[in-house]
């Protein structure tokens, strides 16, 4: 008998046969004897449906109401996944975010957890009933209702695990686990038995849209192991879990391609000490996350000028844009050109600590392809370039075939 939480992704609850399935694999757990919490997310396509209706009628809506939007998504499928459980027999309670115990703060549309008391949860438990709640949701001190930002159904999992001491944590979605690539784009991908929380967090972080990367940060923090499976079948996942020795003779784990960002530049900025301080204090101030930022060496002699880039999150495109607009007068650039026409290309892996030449490698492979690499970054255990959209597949599948192949 076992405390288990489980997340039931956007495609494993995409409609009612889907849903079906999902309760009759709680109800197995349940009829072992197990404690069984599930989170669930809005049904996939949902959130998209809903932020394009607000777009339709605003571009920038507030972003209070696109919290309460948005929890609506969530809040449908965790009755459906109720129901379905009463319908076969198994005794199960829906819970909003807020019904759940799940305080954050008031950031709205990002908002953090600053701390879960599942107490009517762990009733519930107790008198055998499965708990069904509402992921990527939450409730300020104050009564306000809030989301996680995108794919925060993950983070309300792992969190959950953690405030229950979940025996187990399983993440259920449309893939087998954790691959090399993306299979979609590249059909020679394989399987990863295990990964580490780092090579996780990169690889989420960079697009491989597996999880969202706050939540395997949280499950880093606080030892959370968990298991990311498929609700479509019985194979088992992928563990992810904190780094053991062996998982250094691997050096590049896998590859990723991030085609959701957008780059900025500021062209002919004055080059002079403060600059950038005030242009990324003032993307901060607005709770934009900016990525990568590559800055030219000066131009023309008189009064040097240089280039900046960054790049923020797609669906931040608009805003930092009206950041930078408004810092015209303050800091003179030429002009801003704004293009959402990128890809983010990734190899990850803890071996790269201890191997070498792994960029050279990678720079190789991208040049026998003619692919022009825009921007470059690089951390202990990744490295990342900004290629042009249209080539990053073709990009991904030769750096795949490199390392990997
Ligand atoms: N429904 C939310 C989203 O699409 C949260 C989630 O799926 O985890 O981002
Ligand atoms: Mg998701």
């Amino acid at each position: 008998m076992a405390l288990i939480v489980q997340k039931y992704g956007g495609s494993s609850v995409g409609n009612s046969e889907r849903i079906r399935n999902v309760a009759a694999r709680v109800a197995q757990y349940h009829a072992r004897g197990d404690s069984v919490v599930v989170v669930v997310s809005a049904m996939s396509g949902v959130t998209d449906g809903l932020i394009k209706l607000a777009k339709e009628l605003m571009p920038l809506p507030s972003e209070r109401e696109m919290d309460m939007l948005l929890a609506t998504g969530e809040q449908t499928t965790i009755a459906l996944t109720a129901i379905a459980l009463h319908a076969i027999g198994v005794p199960a309670v829906s819970m909003t975010g807020a019904q759940a115990g799940i305080v954050t703060d008031g950031v709205h549309t990002k908002a953090k957890i600053q701390n879960i008391t599942p107490k009517k949860i762990k009733e519930l438990l107790a008198e055998r009933k499965v708990v069904i709640v509402a992921g990527f949701q939450g409730q300020t001190r104050e009564g306000q209702v809030t989301t996680l930002g995108r794919g925060g159904s993950d983070l309300t999992a792992i969190a959950l695990a953690a405030a229950l001491k979940a025996d187990l944590c399983q993440i259920y979605t449309d893939v087998d686990g954790v691959y090399t690539a993306d299979p979609r784009i590249v059909p020679e991908a394989r399987k990863l038995a295990e990964i580490s929380y780092d090579e996780m967090l990169e690889l989420a972080s960079l697009g491989a849209k597996v999880m969202q990367s706050r939540s395997v940060e949280f499950a880093k923090k606080f030892g959370v192991i968990f298991e990311v499976r498929s609700s479509l079948n019985d194979n088992p996942g992928t563990i992810v879990k904190e780094e053991t020795r062996n998982m250094e003779d691997v050096v590049v784990r896998g590859v990723s391609l991030d085609k959701n960002q957008a780059k900025l530049t500021l062209v002919a900025v004055p080059d002079k000490p403060g600059i950038a301080a005030r242009v990324f204090k003032a993307l901060g101030d607005a709770n934009l996350s900016v990525d990568m930022i590559v800055q030219n060496i000066s131009h023309g002699t008189g009064s040097p000028a240089t280039d900046l880039s960054f790049t923020v999150d797609k669906p931040d495109l608009l805003k930092a844009r009206k950041v930078i607009d408004d810092l015209h007068s303050e800091v003179a650039y030429v002009q801003v050109i704004a293009t959402e026409n990128i890809g983010k290309l990734s190899i990850v892996g803890v071996g790269m600590k201890s191997h070498t030449g792994v960029a050279g490698k990678m720079f190789d492979t991208l040049a026998r392809e003619g692919v022009n690499i825009d921007m470059i970054s690089t951390s202990e255990i990744k490295i990342s370039v900004v290629v042009e959209l249209a080539r990053a597949e073709q990009a991904m599948k030769a750096v795949h075939a490199a390392f990997l192949g």
